[in-house]
């Protein structure tokens, strides 16, 4: 292409997957177009959807309402929504709403540059779902960028009985490991500090590999390479959460004590209706072990209320788990039934005010453990590695600690991207209050 590249604006709903999909469609459009955050001056706008829950469903379809001004406008602009709604819909979504010029799914990423030509002569739609995905080209690392989400998988085989993703997002397809760590590389060698792996299940990393690696052992590979300070990862399940992963959490330094551990409910009944394939006795073993190994490890998870068939006692069991894992954080949801998933057409589904009732009694319990965690933390002094400003306060600083707690202090600007020490202040519901000891040097 000749000329100044055109405008790109992408609005990304849901998880880091969706976050690091939203990077890869800028990435597989780098030779035509340049990101803007301003929409109104974008050529192409694309909307990465959600579809895991109603709600997100609908901030789409309300947001797609809103943008009929702007097309209306500015004809030449194209309309693109991508990711799992746009899967789970289709040509469906393109009749519904006239001025979309594009629907691509979440398998249509590096399809895009032939999309989006074709979006520009007559509207379009490519939901193909393929066996396999071709090798991302290589990032392009940001100036000063020190944390940086990896995609090591994409699917999931599991079928959860409220989980639309197995429909949405195809069965489990692993990355090779080689080519996993030349991204890392590339990024340290960029001066990057923190890496999150991502997948669906990444404690099922590798099985459909011609040479057959486990998440395990990705992990010690990764965790070794010098200039990685910090590595994470993201989802796990607990049923394939294996002794060699928890193992690497006592003996890899890089390794973040931290884990995001869905467990979903805390009922046996309820977890055997979801398909979950463990039980609470042994969810609660696996965090003693994880504690045994790592006992500073801060542990989070997704809850779901009302699901089908939920009682009072389901529910109970449910508060009762929390209590006993001691969850630092939780992201807890109304169950709101799925197309095409089994749980939706499951009988004695819950009212909407008892799921909204105990939604709130759920958020009052995490409310009172995160703030029991946080000041816990009150008086030590703690590794941060500083992000940015803080929203709310930007004369403060805003960091994570390995345990992945937000905490403000007060510091000068040339600290964003490093390494500090701090000394945690006062704990708040949300984040902790902090003041700075001292930077550490590049190790
Ligand atoms: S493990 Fe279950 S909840 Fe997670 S993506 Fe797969 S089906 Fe959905």
């Amino acid at each position: 292409m000749t000329g100044p590249k055109k405008k790109l604006y992408i609005k990304t709903f849901g998880c880091q997957m969706n976050v690091a999909d939203s990077e890869q469609m800028a990435l597989a459009l780098a030779e035509d177009y340049v990101l803007t955050d301003r929409p109104e001056e974008a050529d192409l706008f694309l909307i990465n959807t959600c579809a895991i829950r109603r709600k997100s469903e609908e901030k789409v379809r309300s947001l797609l309402g809103r943008l009929k001004g702007l097309k209306k406008r500015r004809p030449e602009l194209i309309l693109g929504v991508g990711g799992c709604v746009a899967q789970q819909e289709g040509e469906r979504l393109l009749k519904a709403v006239p001025h979309l010029d594009l629907v691509f799914g979440t398998h249509g990423i590096y399809r895009l540059p032939e999309l989006v030509r074709r979006a520009g002569k007559e509207r379009t739609v490519d939901i193909e779902l393929s066996p396999s995905f071709p090798e991302p080209p290589p990032r392009q690392w940001q100036q000063g960028q020190v944390q940086a989400l990896v995609t090591i998988m994409q699917g999931c085989n599991n079928f959860c009985t409220f989980c639309v993703v197995p429909y949405v997002r195809g069965r489990e397809y692993s990355r090779e490991p080689e080519d996993i760590e030349e991204e890392v590389r590339s990024f340290l060698a960029a001066g990057g500090r923190e890496v999150t792996l991502l997948g669906q299940n990444v404690n099922s990393y590798g099985r459909g590999l011609a040479k057959p690696v486990t998440f395990a052992e990705l992990v010690r590979r990764l965790a070794r390479l010098p200039g990685l300070e910090r590595l994470r990862f993201a989802t796990s399940h607990p049923k394939d959460l294996s002794q060699e992963l928890i193992a690497a959490f006592g003996e890899l330094p890089a390794l973040c004590e931290h884990l995001h551990l869905p467990v979903q409910s805390g009922s046996n009944r309820i977890l055997a209706a979801m398909n979950r394939r463990y039980t609470r006795e042994r969810y609660l073993k696996l965090v003693a072990r994880l504690r045994q190994v790592r006992p500073d490890l801060s542990l989070s998870t997704d809850l779901i209320v009302g699901f089908p068939g939920e009682t009072e006692q389901d529910f109970e069991d449910t508060l009762e788990l929390m209590r006993e894992a001691a969850f630092d954080q939780s992201f807890s949801f109304k169950y709101s039934p799925r197309p095409q998933t089994r749980a939706a057409s499951f009988p004695d589904q819950v009212p909407e005010a008892v799921k909204a009732e105990r939604l709130h009694r759920v958020q009052a319990l995490q409310a009172e453990l995160t703030l029991a965690a946080h000041r816990r933390l009150v008086g030590q002094v703690k590794e941060v590695l500083v992000e940015g400003r803080s929203k709310r306060s930007p004369e403060q600083l805003c960091g994570r600690l390995r345990t992945n707690q937000v905490v403000n202090f007060a510091g000068p600007p040339t600290l964003v991207g490093r390494l500090v020490m701090v000394e945690i202040m006062e704990a708040h519901p949300h984040s902790l209050k902090g003041r700075w000891v001292e930077e550490l040097p590049v190790r």
